[in-house]
């Protein structure tokens, strides 16, 4: 199917043309036209398939034609997660509806000063983007009209249920017109999400697009075994001196890990700098910023920062620690190979990452080849079954008698005492024994529930 077949505005198929898209991905295939008939639709998709065009193309397309009701609010709303993905989703907006008439796109983001988000909103307002808390803020004190509100989306819904948002979230539909048109975008449709859509959307049609059909294929992914902390911080030496490496994301466990990390990098002359949820967000913008412009060769990052990122230049990505949910490895790979370029993702894998790596493998449906370092082998094979190894790994050496070693340096798995990092409210505190414990509440606002 073609970009014409899908009756899209021709001012919107001009935008198209410039982004040099030949052909809509599956879920723009599958959704566009639903969308266009009008209808509700909850859709399983990754970052990657080509979601945020998936649901924006037909939103710009709703704005071509003039507004049934005249006020100054919002046609179209966009709730995200996080910040960095609301600026992603105000730029694919910029970009897919540079050639229509005034398309107004307004951001409302935490952290950001209230006095410049007010006068925002005190204008006509086409296209809002926001995140959930800072939009409540608005709402409550009466600065938003939503009379012609005609559709709302929710992009990684998963993740605003996983970060509590899903109550502000309910709250601000219940302040929109009933008749809008609702989609919901997840990486999973389970049965909390089944939940939210009973109550948000109509008769929507589900949409299913498998982790395997996510555009990762450009994507080689790569396998490090690694001992301990020390021969980590030697293969990431050594793949950051490859020319062929021009911006990476090195992702880390901790916001702690990561700013240590991002010093030390600095500190041996690379251009790094860290990127999480506790810096302040024009921090974040400040370093985004850099990264895009190509001022920064390594941004060493959270998942909750990282989500989001759409920039060109990034070869590869490297996760230092390997993240704890299948999705995000998902989304963090998906960080290079963006618009069809290649891209190297490469994973240490210590002995711990046994299970972790197997929930990746099948998540993906796809087997990450192991690699090695001449110079640089790890000491120890996993054993079989326990260590998730692919099977024919002939570089390493199998010692079935011997275990792993943690870590060196006293480093856990979460390393700081007492750290928690918010994106996945887990808090883990270190006895003076060196044994990290798990400590999460039922009643975090961050709690995953599936
Ligand atoms: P997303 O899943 O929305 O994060 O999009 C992933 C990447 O795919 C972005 O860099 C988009 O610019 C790109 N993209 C979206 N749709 C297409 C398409 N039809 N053809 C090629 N690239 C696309």
């Amino acid at each position: 199917m073609s970009f014409e077949n899908l009756n899209l505005h021709p001012l919107i198929l001009k935008a198209i043309v410039d982004s040099g898209y030949t052909n809509p991905t599956p879920i723009q295939e599958q959704a566009i036209p639903e969308l266009l008939a009008g209808h509700d639709i909850m859709a399983s998709a990754q970052t990657g398939t080509g979601k945020t065009a998936a649901f924006m193309l037909p939103a710009l397309h709703k704005l071509a034609t003039p507004p049934k009701v005249h006020s100054r609010g919002p046609r179209v709303l966009v709730l995200t997660p996080t910040r960095e993905l609301a600026l992603q989703v105000s730029e694919a907006a910029a970009k897919y509806g540079k050639h229509l008439p005034r398309v107004k796109v307004v951001s409302i983001l935490g952290g950001m000063p209230y006095p410049l988000q007010n006068k925002l909103l005190s204008q006509p307002v086409d296209i809002l983007v926001a995140t959930p808390g800072r939009l409540i803020d608005h709402i409550q004190r009466g600065r938003i009209d939503f009379s012609r509100l005609e559709m709302m989306v929710l992009d990684e819904a998963d993740r605003m249920l996983d970060m509590g948002f899903i109550d502000d979230v309910e709250r601000i539909a219940s302040a929109t017109p009933a008749n809008r048109q609702t989609l919901l975008f997840s990486a999973t449709l389970d049965g909390a999400i089944d939940k939210v859509a009973l109550r948000l959307l109509k008769i929507p049609k589900r949409i299913q697009i498998a982790a395997q059909q996510a555009r990762l294929d450009n994507i080689e992914q790569r396998l490090h075994y690694v001992d301990d902390l020390s021969h980590k911080n030697r293969l990431l030496d050594h793949l950051l001196r490859d020319m062929a490496l021009k911006q990476a994301i090195v992702f880390t466990a901790t916001k702690r890990d990561a700013d240590t990390l991002a010093d030390n990098l600095a500190s041996q002359g690379h251009e790094a700098a860290a990127l999480h949820g506790d810096m302040s967000q024009r921090d974040r913008t400040r370093t985004l910023t850099k990264l895009r412009h190509g001022g920064l060769r390594v941004l060493v990052a959270t998942d909750v920062a990282a989500r989001g990122i759409d920039v060109v230049g990034i070869t590869h990505v490297i996760n230092f620690d390997l993240p704890k949910f299948a999705e995000d490895y998902v989304h963090r790979i998906g960080r290079t190979g963006r618009a069809g370029a290649a891209g190297i993702a490469v994973s240490f894998a210590s002995g711990k990452d046994g299970v972790n790596l197997k929930k990746i493998e099948r998540f993906t449906g796809q087997q990450i080849a192991s690699h090695v370092v001449p110079g640089l082998e790890p000491r120890f094979k996993p054993r079989p079954g326990g260590g998730g190894a692919p099977r024919g790994t002939p570089n390493v050496a199998h010692k079935r008698s011997r275990t792993w070693s943690n870590d060196a340096g006293g480093r856990s798995a979460n390393s700081a005492n007492g750290n928690r990092d918010n994106s996945r409210g887990r808090s883990f505190v270190n006895d003076n024994r060196g044994n990290s414990f798990r400590v999460s509440s039922t009643q975090s606002p961050y709690a995953r529930t599936k």
